[in-house]
């Protein structure tokens, strides 16, 4: 073990070692690998039960890997909509408490469209900001600000979506991120090809989904998420030349619309009697894997891996144009386990058991504080938001009795709120143990189901289970009261 601490420890560490001794104290590297619109199926890892259809046609084999070093979460969530988790990841707020509910894109404008009965909160749709002074924002203080006061290098590569074009949370730089490689307010690119550009002046899209920078690549037979990964690399290489610990988000723009294939994979998928848009989706997921499998490969090559905590995820389930999710019900937007179970594998050596599965679910606000843990790096006294998340680093040993940490993570209510008429209508969900209550503002109606037998939520228990339904109706009022939520309008 000394051994593999000393190899490890020559490599990135914040103070260059002098006496050659192990310096065990060195702080963890973080690569946060976010992928976009990635369903819990959508890989060739089995995160359910048992194998689906969906995970013999994927391509994921460096997911594969990743799960079997470290610890598939089979109950991890996400907010179902882009913006809401990105600013809970980077916030440790709840949606509800954060506020911004939807996407964003434009300053001052929301992609809710007018309904004649009922219309969404006055909400920050202008995102997240560092401080006070723009109008319709939600300030907090992000997680690469704090890591980076803890002398951590901060890389932001990829999606941002944290903010309206011109608002502060735009530029991943106004958040705490030492480099920013392709992020501003787009929640999509223009284009995954470089022959294009990155742009989507070529279909004559709106070019405010121009991924920024890139410019070398430009004209180039190259597809966004290798160009972006290359990128990332370089930043990584002077991190380990530097000595700097780092955090990347690597934040893919893969596998959002447009669905533009990855040709490097289109002849993998020619004999599988996919659609045509199926096999562009499950190229665009191919090329997420291969990436995944290039950090995996810098990392073993640097010495890295031992000392670098990886966590995969997405923020959100797969959109409607996508197969479902069987034997989840629903997709991306939607209240139902489509929308917001995703796939999530942890692996950090000595912290971790390899090939494990984490059953406990956990939630994206909970990134935040599991982060600064395990950088040991404490919460700033000063921080203008309330921390929901709870760090689950007492879920990642799955061989260990329950801790009262543990416990406390699975005895919580888990909380989604929509109070918005983008592609349906407003909705909040509250899960307690194995039960979820679902509330729809527009008719006062509820669904509850039972997910420990009825996975797939189909059987409404509203009426068998009278008293469970209304436990968790007072409890999700609670809930969204406690965070100052903001709650859609019923016009009469
Ligand atoms: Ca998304």
């Amino acid at each position: 073990m000394v051994g593999v601490l000393a190899i490890t420890l020559s490599a990135c560490q914040s103070q260059p070692n002098q006496t050659n001794q192990p310096n065990v104290t060195a702080p963890p590297n973080i690569i946060v690998f976010l992928v976009d619109d990635m369903g819990w199926q959508d890989t060739s890892v089995p995160f359910h039960t048992e194998a689906t259809t969906l995970n013999s046609i994927y391509r994921t084999p460096n997911m594969q890997r990743l799960a079997e070093e470290g610890v598939m979460f089979t109950q991890a969530y996400a907010s179902a909509v882009c913006s809401p988790s990105r600013v809970s990841l980077m916030t440790g707020m709840n949606a509800a408490r954060h506020g911004v509910t939807n996407w964003t894109l434009r300053f001052d404008q929301s992609p809710d469209p007018k309904r004649k009965n009922i219309q969404p909160p006055d909400w920050p749709l202008n995102g997240m900001a560092p401080t006070a002074g723009t109008e319709r924002t939600v300030v907090a203080t992000a997680l690469p600000q704090i890591l980076s006061d803890a002398g951590y290098k901060t890389i932001h590569v990829g999606k941002a979506h944290f903010g309206s074009a011109g608002a502060p949370g735009a530029d991943p730089q106004n958040l705490g991120f030492d480099v920013n490689i392709g992020g501003h307010a787009a929640g999509g690119p223009g284009s995954y090809w470089g022959k294009k550009n990155f742009s989507a002046a070529w279909r004559n899209g709106a070019r405010i989904w121009d991924v920024p920078g890139l410019e070398p690549y430009h004209g180039q037979d190259i597809y966004l998420t290798e160009a972006l990964t290359r990128e990332a690399i370089k930043e990584l290489d002077h991190c380990a030349d530097e000595h700097q610990p780092f955090f990347l988000y690597m934040s893919h723009y893969a596998i959002h619309a447009p669905w533009e294939a990855d040709d490097r994979y289109t002849s993998n998928y020619a004999d599988a009697g996919l659609s045509e848009f199926q096999t562009k989706y499950a190229t665009m997921i191919e090329g997420m894997d291969k990436s995944l499998g290039d950090f995996m490969t810098w990392l073993d090559q640097k010495q890295l891996s031992e000392n670098t905590l990886v966590i995969f995820m997405t923020d959100n389930g797969q959109p409607k144009q996508a197969p479902p999710n069987l034997p989840l019900r629903g997709s991306k937007l939607t209240p139902y386990e489509g929308g917001s179970r995703v796939p999530m594998i942890v692996r950090w050596p000595g912290h971790t058991t390899p090939a494990t599965r984490q059953s406990t679910p956990v939630i994206i606000e909970d990134f935040m504080p599991t982060i600064l843990a395990a950088a040991d790096v404490a919460l700033p006294n000063n921080l203008p938001q309330n921390i929901d998340g709870i760090s689950f680093l007492s879920l990642l040993d799955t061989t260990q009795i329950k801790s009262s940490s543990a416990n406390t993570i699975a005895n919580r209510d888990l909380i989604w709120h929509f109070p918005h008429t983008y592609d349906g209508p407003p909705y909040s969900a509250i899960r307690r143990g194995d039960w979820k209550l679902i509330y729809w503002y527009a008719d006062q109606r509820t669904e509850l189901y039972n997910l420990a037998d009825d996975i797939g939520e189909r059987t409404d228990r509203s009426q068998s289970h009278p008293q469970i339904k209304i436990d968790l109706a007072a409890a999700l009022h609670q809930q969204l009261i406690g965070r100052n939520a903001l709650f859609p309008q019923i016009l009469k």
